[in-house]
């Protein structure tokens, strides 16, 4: 339509003034307007694409964005036999903290994990919000002890940010707790064996006292 109906105006308005006696160029116009529309038209798809898979807080990829990710590096890893890694974060005493600085701060708190997360990934790997506190990271082709390795780069990057958190019991600034879970894909039925084995992980460096990555045996 984009096309269609701005062609009929420059062809309707240069054919009445031809009539007139007057000569309007028409192709290149055409030509012009043609390419526009549909780099405009392809902006914007993208631009909704994009809006679509991103976390509306974070700016990072949000669950839907996630599930296909590993979906699909899930079905790479098992024709190359590769390991694949996740770890789960979730922020300690998250609750007390929007008790004792309010839910705006706790958002503005959300932001600086999700960029202590993104800095301390590799380019492989996906870093996404999970849903509330919680965030996931996808590694591919990642072993078990590469995989730690990210999740306490991630723990002493968000440590040095130094975000205040007086009501915590883990630590006197904001602070995460993560689940590391790894698989080779040969050996496991599906993805989510992965995302449980995490949860248990999370589950554990709870347990443990927070502010701590575990690893949690398959
Ligand atoms: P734990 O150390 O066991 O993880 O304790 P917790 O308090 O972090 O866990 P709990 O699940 O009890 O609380 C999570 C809190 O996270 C509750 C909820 O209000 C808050 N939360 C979830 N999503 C958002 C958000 O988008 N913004 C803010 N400000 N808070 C959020
Ligand atoms: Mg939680
Ligand atoms: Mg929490």
């Amino acid at each position: 339509m984009g096309i269609i109906i701005p062609a009929g105006i420059l062809f309707g308005s240069s054919y009445t003034l031809f009539i007139f006696g007057y000569w309007l160029p028409t192709v290149s116009p055409l030509l012009a307007l043609s390419l526009s529309t549909v780099t405009i038209a392809g902006y914007y798809n993208q631009g909704q694409k994009n809006l679509a898979f991103t976390d509306g807080l974070t700016q990072i990829a949000n669950r839907r964005f996630f599930d296909r990710y590993l979906e699909q590096q899930w079905g790479r890893s098992q024709k190359e036999n590769k390991d694949i890694s996740l770890i789960l974060c979730d922020v300690d005493f998250f609750k007390l903290y929007n008790d004792t600085y309010g839910h705006q701060a706790g958002d503005e708190c959300l932001k600086k994990v999700a960029q202590a997360i993104k800095e301390s990934v590799r380019s492989n790997d996906l870093p996404a919000r999970y849903g509330g506190e919680e965030f996931v990271i996808v590694l591919p082709n990642t072993e078990p002890q590469a995989a730690i390795s990210v999740a306490n780069r991630i723990r002493l990057r968000l440590k040095k940010m130094e975000i205040p958190h007086i009501s915590s019991q883990a630590s006197s600034h904001v602070s995460i707790s993560c689940g590391v879970s790894s698989i080779k894909t040969s050996n496991a039925v599906s993805y989510k064996e992965l995302i449980e084995n995490a949860d248990r992980g999370l589950y554990q460096a709870k347990k443990q006292g927070r502010d701590r990555a575990v690893i949690a045996e398959s």
